[in-house]
């Protein structure tokens, strides 16, 4: 067994092989040690291989699939090894020969199609990165919906790609992983090296071509040689890891930059479309925008946040389709309601695909198909959006297979082939006959145990079932006397005693229980070759199948739009070629929702016209720290890429002219696993935009320079403003917190200032967060650093520091030696007296009330007094 396992091992040495002995998946030496850290189980030991003690851990197959997911997690790949054979045929080769085994799948994070590994409203990708010659190439592929998508990328684009995607393994070339190898932490990818020859473009369209049964690849389009490498790289990865078994591919889709929205990694970060600054899902614009019902429907979601289009056509059609079923509330509300009933059907399929499913995902496609067919009757309207009458038509015509489905399948089948049960009475004469004779037999047996009580006297006497000895007579201990002397001893053959009972069986008993198991495993039989047909049968319609989920996904967006446009008032915007960009009283719709959800201030709605020309329109946003300036920016960000996907926007109107790129330099963190200060992060963020923006462009910059000395910081600011005035021209939004910067709106045409209004009072400011034309007079941060809590002799301090340093400004020529000067730094200024309590009569009358032991009417005389003293 040892020698077996050794050379199964020869061929996996990067991955854990978990070899399957009986009812385990067992693992050895480094294998187990590793494997035994990662999981947290016991190591043991078993044999010797060279003098050494071999050691091993197991984890039991029925719970394989969790101790799989940590694995893969911590970034592990795993060989499932699998007896090929029982251990009475392998027996019957041989007397000393050991069950055949081998490799039947690699695992990998790529690779997943367990409904217990995924996440249901998540794409599962697996990329592949080629580059032949100055041509590169991106392929991507979802083998658990079946998904497949080719794309030219330049290695400069590689990593916005990546980002928008979030692949979860990436294929490269070999040799080649040490110059990716940053991006396994950048995007929490697993970076894979295949053999240069999986690469090789010659083969990779011969592998195309047979993945899909055609001579030449020129029916799906034109591809380059670098695209044609990284899919034939995919599907050679494919065959590897499903050893032979490829799931059902779609045909490859070519994707082309030029149709979608341009967003780098650090904008999408950023902005937080589909994954939060912490890393979860939480506090996302998706999870907000997210209504969707079906699995499918919010992966499509998923997938138009990451990539909004600039195609007018696609962007109006989507809008359209929102609009009508926000017009037709009764219909949405009967399509959603069909919808929550529809499963999985793009995964089910891939699973039945793979072999690796069973009787649920028949039934999931036979429900799922169902209801596609009543949704179609929903949607008969002759004047409906052309979307949905493409889609309507992907619904129709599975009529035979859900009749098929339907008189084959029991209403709740099990999980398993193996569980048996899961075809429906009446579908097949032969497995209902076996049946019936399998629980005639059942019924036998009570028959025979009434019929043992009265021949025996022993009324408790019972006929019971285990796995060891099958089925045997039982009866307690004090009865054992009677039962092993004659006559009864002559009928009742003596199986075994326990403490308590003592068992037995009877020639009829074991030919009643040969005959039970006989017809249970021919039944078994049947269903499983019943089981092989239908799955052929949903196979051949795999196509059909596919475009149906796909067009459920589709239906399952609109009403989810047109729900949320409706719950949270967003209306539809006006997208076209110009360069307008005028948003009317627009919200942040994450931060809308969370004050929302805190119950306390409304969300203040603000505008915003950047609309161009020819020229660049650029606001300059001043005002204090808090007053809401990033989620000024960020919202018309978001506004504009939400118009792009095709759905209504938070704001009372938005008029846009399609955004090409979407750039943003937002908050500032180190990237410490890179080795980047944070200014150095901002300076790299802020070059690539400058490099890249075209004017159409949407950019939005908050506080650029503020990492390093004022002088410098101003000065950086300056220029980047001025660049992107003068050579992008784009369409800008520009925070900063430096006030001589609102000079420039005088001196560049197409700037202009506005300001985040706050009030004072008493001392303290007051945020409005009502952006308004104009620049902010100052910048308050002493009084938001007292909000902060900071000791109130700090604040003191602070106040006099700043009198000193604006006088200096204000007399002029004032160095800073002569600010030193003035400024007895080390002679602590007394903290002033904490501010006296402010009391006014009503103060008094108020502190003296104590409603608990007012009576009602009392209560009512007080509220007359206090209105008096007012
Ligand atoms: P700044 O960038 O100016 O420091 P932020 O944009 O981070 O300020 O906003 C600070 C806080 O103010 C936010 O967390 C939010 O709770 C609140 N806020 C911002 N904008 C608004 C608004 N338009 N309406 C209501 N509250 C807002």
């Amino acid at each position: 067994m040892m020698a077996q396992y050794l050379e199964i091992k020869a061929g996996y040495p990067d991955a854990l092989l978990f070899y399957r002995m009986g009812d385990f998946y067992e693992l050895f030496f480094d294998d187990a040690v590793a494997a035994a850290e990662a999981l947290d189980i016991a190591l043991t030991k078993r044999g010797k291989h060279d003098g050494a003690d071999i050691p091993m851990c197991g984890v039991p197959v029925h719970a394989a699939e969790g101790y799989l997911l940590t694995l893969i997690r911590k970034g592990f790949r795993v060989a499932v090894g699998e007896q090929l054979e029982t251990p009475a045929e392998a027996k019957k080769r041989g007397h000393k020969s050991v069950v055949k085994r081998d490799v039947v799948r690699l695992v990998t994070p790529g690779t997943l199609t367990e409904e217990s590994l995924l996440e249901a409203r998540r794409h599962n990708y697996l990329a592949a990165f080629a580059e032949v010659r100055d041509d590169s190439a991106l392929a991507w592929v979802d083998i658990s919906t079946g998904a497949f998508h080719v794309m030219a990328v330049p290695t400069a684009r590689l990593g916005p790609e990546l980002a928008r995607l979030a692949p979860s393994e990436l294929l490269v070339s070999e040799g080649k992983a040490a110059d990716h190898r940053e991006l396994e932490t950048e995007f929490g990818l697993a970076l894979t090296e295949l053999a240069r020859s999986s690469f090789d473009s010659t083969g990779a369209e011969k592998r195309i071509c047979a993945l899909y049964a055609v001579s030449s690849l020129e029916g799906f389009g034109s591809f380059g040689r670098a695209e044609v490498s990284a899919m034939g790289a995919l599907i050679d990865y494919l065959e590897l890891t499903q050893r032979g078994k490829l799931p059902l591919l779609r045909k490859p889709v070519r994707e082309a930059s030029a149709r979608t929205v341009q967003i780098d990694a650090a904008t999408r970060r950023n902005l937080e479309l589909t994954q939060g600054l912490s890393g979860g899902r939480g506090g996302t614009l998706l999870s907000v925008m997210d209504r969707t019902s079906t699995a499918g429907g919010a992966r499509l979601l998923e997938r138009r946040i990451s990539s909004p289009s600039r195609v007018l056509e696609t962007i109006r059609a989507r809008q359209e389709a929102v609009t009508y079923t926000l017009e037709n509330s009764k219909l949405r509300a009967d399509i959603r309601q069909r919808l929550r009933n529809v499963p999985d059907l793009e995964r089910a399929l891939s699973r039945l695909s793979l072999d690796r499913g069973g009787p649920r995902d028949l039934a999931a496609v036979r429900n799922g198909l169902t209801e596609a067919a009543q949704i179609v009757a929903l949607l008969d309207g002759g004047d409906m959006a052309g979307l949905l009458q493409t889609a309507r038509r992907g619904l129709e015509g599975h009529e035979t297979l859900i009749d098929l489905l339907d008189e084959a399948l029991v209403a709740e089948p099990p999980l398993l082939v193996r569980d048996g049960g899961f075809i429906a009475q009446g579908y097949s004469i032969e497995l209902d006959e076996v049946r019936k004779l399998r629980d005639e037999g059942r019924g036998v047996i009570a028959g025979m145990q009434a019929q043992f009580v009265s021949d025996t006297g022993i009324s408790s006497l019972k006929i019971k079932h285990n796995n060891v000895l099958g089925y045997f007579v039982e009866v307690t201990a004090t009865h054992a006397e009677k039962m092993l002397s004659p006559p009864l001893s002559e009928t009742f053959i003596h199986r075994q005693t326990t403490a308590n009972q003592v068992r037995f069986t009877t020639i009829e008993l074991s030919d009643l229980e040969t005959r039970i198991l006989n017809a249970g495993n021919h039944a078994n039989q049947l269903e499983r070759t019943l089981y092989e047909t239908l799955r052929q049968a949903v196979l051949d319609q795999a196509g059909p199948i596919g475009a149906a989920s796909a067009a459920l996904a589709e239906i399952d967006l609109a009403c989810a739009l047109a729900d949320l446009a409706q719950a949270e008032d967003w209306s539809c915007p006006t997208v076209d070629s110009s360069r307008a960009f005028e948003i009317i009283g627009g919200r942040h719709p994450v931060v809308e929702h969370a004050l929302k959800q805190q119950g306390g201030t409304p969300f203040i709605a603000n505008d915003c016209n950047l609309s161009a020309e020819d020229d660049a329109a650029i606001w300059l946003l001043t005002g204090p720290n808090m007053a809401g300036k990033s989620t000024y920016l960020r919202q018309n960000a978001l506004i504009a890429l939400i118009a792009q996907m095709g759905s209504y926007v938070p704001a009372t109107s938005a008029h846009i002219g399609v955004v090409s790129q979407l750039f943003s330099r937002v908050g500032a963190s180190d990237d410490l696993a890179r080795g980047r200060s944070t200014f150095m992060v901002e300076m790299v963020e802020t070059a690539a935009i400058l490099n890249q923006a075209d004017d159409r462009a949407l950019v939005i910059l908050d506080e650029i320079g503020r990492g390093t000395a004022t002088y410098d910081g101003l000065s950086i600011a300056w220029a980047t403003l001025e660049h992107l005035h003068d050579v992008n021209r784009a369409r800008a939004l520009f925070a900063t917190h430096y006030h001589e910067m609102t000079a420039l709106a005088g001196k560049l045409d197409g700037v202009a200032n506005a300001t985040v209004t706050v009030k004072e009072w008493e001392g303290e400011v007051i945020f409005l967060h009502e952006v308004k034309k104009g620049a902010a007079d100052r910048s308050y941060g002493v009084q938001v650093a007292q909000l902060a809590g900071l000791p109130l002799s700090v604040i003191a301090r602070a106040r006099v520091v700043l009198e000193a340093l604006e006088k200096g400004e204000r007399e002029g020529g004032a160095t800073q030696k002569t600010l030193i000067d003035d400024l007895p730094l080390f002679a602590t200024t007394p903290a002033p007296p904490p501010p006296a309590p402010k009391t006014s009569p009503l103060d008094t009358m108020m502190a003296d009330i104590m409603p608990d032991e007012l009576t009602p009417r009392e209560a009512l005389d007080m509220l007359y007094k206090l209105k008096e003293a007012a």
